[in-house]
Order: structure tokens, then C-alpha cells, then sequence
């Protein structure tokens, strides 16, 4: 991963190649003052920008790159519900807190729906998504969450699949049942993002590309610092996920940088797509290591697989993604391969969002362990709602107790490989 001073353009990915508009947002020069500024343009950042001009204040967004440049606009655009996290809050504060929990978990998805519609941003947005079961014993975890939809009268559609219907459906022997839902789904990521970002700057944000922040100095109206310029704000959001190397003494050992690595074929034909996909829905096997997929607007296969917790990218994308593309659709064998792709992702090893404030006035939330685009849009509100005064939400991710790894952050992606191990080892069982 190059340092994020060295200012870079879009991966060469599917979706840069198939962007709606490109950004070019001025880079920061000289001083500004705002009510936020927000440092990141990922969904993180850029809803958090978007949430709090909606409510009147003025916000900055400076970003080292491009809006949507790191995972927010790589990602396999699978959007589905809930957080990192919620889990364990529900096991801490017991069943009082499962109604709201419920309601936050889905809240990224009304948000997406509603920005798309209200700002008309064309990304893609379809519902449909499978968890897949490669092991009987995941079919417990469908059959949970099928028990809670129907308890809570869930008004959208879904369906558990036994094996025969999941092959139907699917066009693979990979799988021993399904479960799917349709307001769960999928959409273009880098469309939305810079759509969200237009649709902020709109509202008055200013964005600043190309301009990484290099430091916050911290006081009652803390200044965030690029090469060029500065930002002078109320508060301060740090929204730079896994790339951010700010607040290093603060932050280190928090949230470990991971690959998560995609393909894309060529456009398939309607026969292929009428035999693996004739739903079009988005595809997560139920692994710990997970692979994903789903076909893009123009019926490519969009086939990711996590994950190198090492730190280090494969040197063969293609290589690394394609057996077990393969090993799912062994009917695609001599597919071409027209996209290969990687991001980063932020994990943190208890699972749990890390979410908190470096003092009254410096926010920060990373760290969503490849489970974000939904997730992100929910904090975005969690953190607009905080710096407004309304801390609920925001408290219950900060009271969290959170796991940090002592030592170099080499050290910790060696403990966190060791622990995907074990994963992978169990995934194999
Ligand atoms: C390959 C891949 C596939 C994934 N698939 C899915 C999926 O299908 N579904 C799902 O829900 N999640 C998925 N995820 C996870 C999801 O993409 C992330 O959780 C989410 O995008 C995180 O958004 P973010 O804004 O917090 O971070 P990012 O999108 O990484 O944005 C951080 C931004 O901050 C900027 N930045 C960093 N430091 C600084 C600085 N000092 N100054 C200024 N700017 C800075 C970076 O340039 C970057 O643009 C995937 C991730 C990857 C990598």
C-alpha cells in the first residue's frame, strides 16, 4: 500500500472505468474555517459531510486522492444490512436495546435509498442478496435470521433456499442452501460516492481532493493541516479508515489494514447469466473468509474474495481470485478477464466498529472489518447526531470495549494473519 501523501488517481478498476462524472475538486490552499471538517472522502466522510449540510452546518471534506478512491469506491458493492459490532452491544446491554438495534442495522439502507432518489444518483441500486451456506452447519444462522424477520413482521421479501432451489437459482453445486433478501442488494460504489459528494457539495460542502491532511493540532477549535492550507473547524471527523496513518499515538493497534482483491469477466451472455444469476442478486458465501460476487450493470461477473492479512497484495490478482472464481462456475472456464482490482480494509480483531473521540472535538470511526457500505452510511448520521449534541447511538459504539494490539503494526497483521488462519482452517473443516 503506497502512503497516502503520494497523491494517486482511481485504481484501475471496473468501476473507474465505468464512472458517471469525474471529480476534480480543488486541492486545499491557504486557510479555511467551517463548523466540521471532515478528513476522508470515502462513504465514511462524504456521509458525514452530507448528513450534517442537510442540517445546516458547513463542512469541509479534504481527501489525499480522489472522492471514493480507497475501499468505498473499490468495494463489491454488496449492501447489506447491519454493523460490526451490534452483536456484542445487544449481549451487553440486553434485549431492552434489541429494538433499536434492529431499526440502526437496516438504517444504511433507507439512507442510501432516499439519497439516491432525492439527489437522482444513478448507481446501479437493485435489491436481492444470498447468503450462502457451503456447510450445512451455516444453515442455522439463516434459519435465526428468517425466525427474527418473521417475528418482526420484516415487510420486505425473503426466502430461505434448500440446496435444489439455491442450485436453481444460482447455477452452482457449490452451495447446500440459501437464504435471500430483497431489501438487501447491490449497487455501483464509486457512482454513489461521488454522487452523495455531489450531492454535498450542492448543499454548500467544500471538498478538497488531492490534498492529504498531515496533521490535527488539537485545541478548543482544532486546525486539520495539508502541505498547502489548513482548515480551522469545531469539530474534526477522521474518516480515513484503513489508509489514515493520522493521530498514529491515539489510533495504533486499533484497526489493521487488509487486501480484499476483485475480478471482472466480460460481459456474459444471456444464456450464462439466465444459468448463475437469473435473479441478479449479490452473492456472500457464509465462510469466514468470505468470497462475494455479483454481475455489474453490463452482466460482468464481479467475483472478490478476501482476504491477505499480511500487509502485502498477491503480485497475480488474477491469479489469486480466478481458481476459486472457478471452483464455484467451473461452466465459465476460459472466461476472459477484463478487470482486477484490490482495496484496503480497516479490521479490528474483536469485530467491534472503533468508534470514539480523541478528545471533545476530534471524532473518529474505522475499522469495518469489510462490512462497510451500509455501515458507513449509519455512522454518518451517528456522527452528525454527536456533533449536534445527541451522543445515544455514538455512545453506545464508544462504551464498546476495544481490543488494541501493542507494537508495530507489522507485528499486529502478523497476529491477525495467524488469527485468518485459524479461520481459513475452520472454513475448511
Ligand atoms: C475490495 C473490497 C471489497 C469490499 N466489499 C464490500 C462489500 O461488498 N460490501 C460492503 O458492505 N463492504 C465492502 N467492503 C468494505 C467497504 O468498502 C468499507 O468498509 C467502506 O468503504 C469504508 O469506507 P470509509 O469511508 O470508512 O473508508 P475508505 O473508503 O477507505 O475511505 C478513506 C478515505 O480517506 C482518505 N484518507 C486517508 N488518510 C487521509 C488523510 N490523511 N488526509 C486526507 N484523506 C485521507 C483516503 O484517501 C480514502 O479516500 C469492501 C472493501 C474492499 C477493500
Amino acid at each position: 500500500m503506497k502512503a497516502v501523501n503520494q497523491k494517486q488517481e482511481h485504481t484501475n478498476s471496473y468501476y473507474a472505468a465505468t464512472v458517471n462524472e469525474t471529480t476534480d475538486y480543488s486541492p486545499l490552499a491557504g486557510t479555511e474555517e467551517a463548523d466540521v471538517c471532515v478528513v476522508g472522502g470515502g462513504f465514511t466522510g462524504v456521509a458525514t459531510a452530507l448528513t450534517l449540510a442537510e442540517r445546516g452546518y458547513s463542512v469541509a471534506v479534504v481527501e489525499a486522492n480522489r472522492v471514493g478512491w480507497g475501499a468505498s469506491g473499490r468495494n463489491g458493492g454488496q449492501l447489506i444490512n447491519g454493523i460490526n459490532g451490534l452483536d456484542k452491544m445487544r449481549k451487553k446491554h440486553g434485549e431492552g436495546i434489541a429494538d433499536l438495534l434492529w431499526e440502526l442495522k437496516w438504517r444504511g439502507h433507507e439512507i442510501i435509498h432516499e439519497r439516491v432518489e432525492r439527489y437522482g444518483i444513478d448507481c446501479d441500486l437493485k435489491g436481492g442478496f444470498v447468503e450462502a451456506a457451503v456447510k450445512p452447519r451455516q444453515l442455522a444462522s439463516i434459519e435465526e435470521t428468517a425466525k427474527e424477520m418473521q417475528r418482526r413482521q420484516f415487510p420486505y421479501q425473503y426466502e430461505i433456499w434448500d440446496r435444489d432451489k439455491t442450485r436453481a437459482m444460482l447455477g452452482t453445486d457449490a452451495y447446500v442452501g440459501g437464504f435471500v433478501c430483497q431489501r438487501d442488494g447491490h449497487l455501483h460504489p464509486l457512482n454513489l460516492c461521488i454522487g452523495e459528494a455531489r450531492a454535498a457539495h450542492g448543499l454548500g460542502v467544500r471538498i478538497f481532493e488531492q490534498s492529504p491532511a498531515i496533521r490535527i493540532e488539537h485545541g478548543p477549535r482544532p486546525k486539520v493541516r495539508t502541505a498547502d492550507g489548513s482548515v480551522q473547524a469545531e469539530a474534526v471527523v477522521l474518516a480515513g479508515n484503513a489508509y489514515s496513518r493520522l493521530e498514529h499515538k491515539r489510533l495504533n493497534g486499533l484497526v489493521f489494514p487488509a487486501g480484499s482483491y476483485i475480478i471482472g469477466t466480460e460481459p456474459l451472455s444471456e444464456e450464462v447469466v439466465a444459468e448463475i444469476n437469473p435473479l441478479d442478486v449479490a452473492v456472500c458465501d457464509l465462510n469466514e473468509i468470505v468470497d462475494y460476487y455479483r454481475l455489474s450493470a453490463d452482466k460482468r461477473l464481479l467475483y472478490g474474495g478476501n482476504c491477505n492479512y499480511s500487509g502485502r497484495d498477491p503480485t497475480d490478482i488474477k491469479g489469486y481470485i480466478l481458481p476459486k472464481l472457478l471452483k464455484v462456475y467451473p461452466q465459465l472456464r476460459g472466461v476472459r478477464i477484463d478487470y482486477e482490482w484490490g482495496g484496503t480494509m480497516g479490521i479490528v480483531l474483536n469485530r467491534v466498529l472503533a468508534v470514539g473521540r480523541i478528545n471533545r472535538n476530534v471524532y473518529y470511526c474505522q475499522g469495518y472489518s469489510g462490512h462497510g457500505v451500509n455501515a458507513t452510511h449509519i455512522m454518518g448520521e451517528v456522527l452528525a447526531e454527536a456533533i449536534a449534541g445527541t451522543l445515544e447511538k455514538f455512545d453506545l459504539f464508544a462504551n464498546m470495549r476495544r481490543l488494541r494490539l501493542p507494537g508495530s503494526q507489522w507485528l499486529g497483521n502478523q497476529i491477525i494473519a495467524l488469527g485468518m488462519l485459524y479461520y481459513r482452517l475452520k472454513d475448511l473443516l
